[in-house]
């Protein structure tokens, strides 16, 4: 398998990739806000073959009344991968390591961005699941926690938008799927808080030299841009519709 993707053309000839797509192009997006009734938000986000739900339940009492903070309301995120999400099918589909790495990472970047200071004693609860796993997961489950976050009128800075972007045999491409991922380039997801441009998460699980990381993130930032025009015009589209549905009742 190995031999086979080292002989595979990640791109070809005329500059295009194995899903014919350019290297700066994203994926195609679709998004939905209040896809569920019981959650207080609800969002789906897909990215290509990339799937992913999320819920939000709070802010409400804090279950572990010890772990209650007096200033401000904690944050928790679960991110799991449904057993049908992979190739393979998962025999579990939360509690691995790498599950708990990025249920920390998402966890981390929503920590910086909602102004848990409203909300002393509180707990905000994200769960992410993906649906369909094709690279770039941890991105999307970002930005389906961000509709539905506001989806459930929780106060936050600005956006969180997240996207990555790798390198394979010399070219920065933007927003790898599973099979440009598994050629073993370096594969580099950012998030970013568009008003400010600050960077709210960035990492990287490979080593680089620092004029190939500078364009890879460059072009992290730029899908981060284009990924953020497509859901503040899917929020507007929402709270369009909640205006009109409410003008009606
Ligand atoms: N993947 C998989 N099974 C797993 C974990 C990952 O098939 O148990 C695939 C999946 O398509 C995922 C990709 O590998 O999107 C890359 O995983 P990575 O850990 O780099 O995180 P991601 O790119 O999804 O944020």
């Amino acid at each position: 398998c190995q031999d086979a993707r080292s002989k595979l053309e990640y791109i070809s000839p005329d500059g295009l990739r194995l899903d014919g797509r350019r290297p700066e192009e994203l994926r195609r997006i679709r998004c939905q806000l209040a896809v569920f009734s019981r959650a207080n938000g609800s969002a789906y986000f897909e990215q290509g073959n990339t799937k992913v739900i999320a819920a939000v339940y709070g802010p409400r009492d804090v279950g572990n009344k010890t772990k209650a903070l007096h200033d401000r309301a904690i944050i928790n995120c679960e991110y799991s991968m449904a057993t049908f999400s992979t190739g393979e099918r998962k025999k579990r589909s939360k509690g691995d390591r790498r599950s708990a790495e990025i249920s920390l990472v998402i966890k981390k970047t929503f920590e910086s961005v909602i102004v848990t200071t409203l909300f002393p004693r509180s707990q905000i609860d994200i769960f992410v699941q993906v649906l369909q796993a094709d690279g770039g997961t941890r991105c999307a489950s970002i930005n389906a926690a961000t509709l539905a976050l506001i989806d459930a009128g929780i106060p936050m800075k600005d956006f969180v938008c997240a996207c990555a972007a790798g390198c394979i045999e010399g070219t920065p491409l933007l927003d790898l799927n599973y099979i440009e991922d598994s050629a073993g380039g370096p594969d580099v997801p950012l998030a970013l808080l568009p008003q400010t441009q600050t960077i709210a998460m960035l990492q990287m699980d490979s080593k680089l030299p620092i004029e190939t990381f500078e364009k890879v993130m460059a072009l992290a930032m730029e899908g981060c841009k284009a990924i953020h025009k497509v859901l503040s015009e899917e929020v507007m589209k929402h709270t369009k519709h909640l205006v009109v549905s409410r003008a009606v009742q």
